[in-house]
């Protein structure tokens, strides 16, 4: 019977980012997720941006964040002889209204940005650059910004990380602690088994259901997005943000988002959710919306915390239960960075920052 480290459940962003950290410290790990492969489909495309909101506010931690991330997709990329893994060519924010035209200019003024991060271009800039933007009053431009092809991304990730030794099980799997240790045993639905020194939860969506999380304020929000393609070419290829967001990927495809569902039963695909998507991609991109139709359109869930930032650490009562969630929209920004103060924390016991640490919620 295998010992690992660490037997993370969930091999989505988060799960498969902790992993990697830990690899990185020379730690074995198993990756256990009953839903994915290496050849999984998933969302096509999402975003990363560090200039949120209609005050486009600067993210946490924006910096080690985006420098995180990409040093992760420059690890990757470099084994994955395929396609990109991510398009890197910006994001712009239209401020489609004279107050989003103020709010922006502020943001230029009021946060320290990275030289080369971000610009304001005026009207007549932006309709050089691309005419099919709605009318606007300029826009922030994000040099800094891109677009990450997740499917793709995910699955050349979890290949790297088994290609280096970690245990990748595509397969359901249930733990339990060992009497009189504080090791858990792993047992695979296959029968295998295995004993752990850590489990991590990161299973995303399904995180707030496993019985030891229960204590946490994580709130779901359902989101969906659709996927478009346009009966001729599309000659640009930045991501555009307002209202929502519309992404590139393939010479025809647009990938628009996305709904915030506070109350829902399930995770189907709606029509309402589709009529809404549509209604964004007219606001962004309106000449471009009637010239659509429609691919595919998938649902998911954002796990939240009351200050909107991931949580990680140890369970309150069961400190070799961890936990790694609650991303909210910025999965992907969040992902690297955070997963490096659990890795630090697990393999050299650094302390967690306190927003992050499930320290916060302790009773
Ligand atoms: C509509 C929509 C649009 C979004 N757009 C963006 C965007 O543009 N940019 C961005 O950065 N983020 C975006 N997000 C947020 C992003 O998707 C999440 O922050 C991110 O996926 C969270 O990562 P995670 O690993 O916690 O969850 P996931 O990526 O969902 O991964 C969780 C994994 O756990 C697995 N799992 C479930 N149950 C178990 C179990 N019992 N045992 C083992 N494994 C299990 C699942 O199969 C899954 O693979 C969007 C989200 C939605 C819903």
């Amino acid at each position: 019977m295998s010992n690992y480290f660490a037997a993370i459940f969930g091999a989505g962003i988060a799960g498969t980012a902790i992993a990697l950290e830990l690899q990185k410290h020379g730690k074995k790990v198993l990756l256990i997720d009953p839903h994915v492969s290496e050849e999984s489909p998933g969302a096509p495309a999402a975003l990363v941006n560090p200039a949120t909101g209609r005050h486009a506010r600067m993210s946490w931690e924006a910096e080690a964040c985006m420098k995180a991330l990409r040093e992760t997709v420059e690890v990757v990329q470099k084994d994955h002889n395929g396609e990109l893994l991510i398009s890197d060519t910006g994001v712009i924010r239209p401020a489609i209204s004279e107050k989003l035209a103020v709010n922006f200019r502020e943001s230029l003024e009021k946060y320290e940005w990275p030289d080369g991060w971000i610009r304001w271009m005026d009207e007549k800039e932006v309709s050089d650059l691309n005419p099919n933007i709605a009318p606007n009053y300029g826009a922030l431009f994000l040099d800094c910004g891109f677009t990450v092809f997740v499917d793709r991304y995910l699955n050349a990730l979890r290949k790297h990380l088994r290609l280096n030794g970690a245990a990748c099980r595509y397969e359901a799997a249930r733990y339990e602690s060992v009497p009189d240790g504080n090791a858990y045993r792993i047992t695979l639905e296959s029968g295998e088994t295995a004993t752990a020194d850590h489990v991590i939860a990161a299973a995303g969506e399904q995180t707030p259901f496993f019985n030891h999380w229960q204590y946490l304020p994580l709130h779901r929000v359902k989101g969906q997005i659709v996927r478009y393609e346009a009966d001729r070419d599309l000659n640009w290829d930045h991501a555009v943000s307002a209202m929502g967001y519309t992404l590139r990927r393939g010479k025809r495809d647009l990938v628009v988002g996305s709904t915030y569902e506070h109350k829902f039963e399930d995770l189907s695909v709606t029509e309402r959710a589709a009529e809404q998507i549509h209604g964004k991609l007219a606001k962004m991109l309106p000449g471009i919306a009637e010239k659509v139709t429609i691919k595919g359109q998938l649902a998911g869930v954002r796990v939240t915390t009351p200050n909107k930032l991931p949580v990680i650490g140890r369970h309150e009562e069961h400190p070799n239960l961890c936990i790694y969630t609650a991303m909210g929209s910025k999965g992907l920004l969040f992902s690297s960075h955070v997963a490096r103060f659990l890795a630090e924390h697990l393999v050299n016991g650094s302390p967690i920052p306190d927003e992050l640490d499930t320290k916060r919620f302790d009773g």
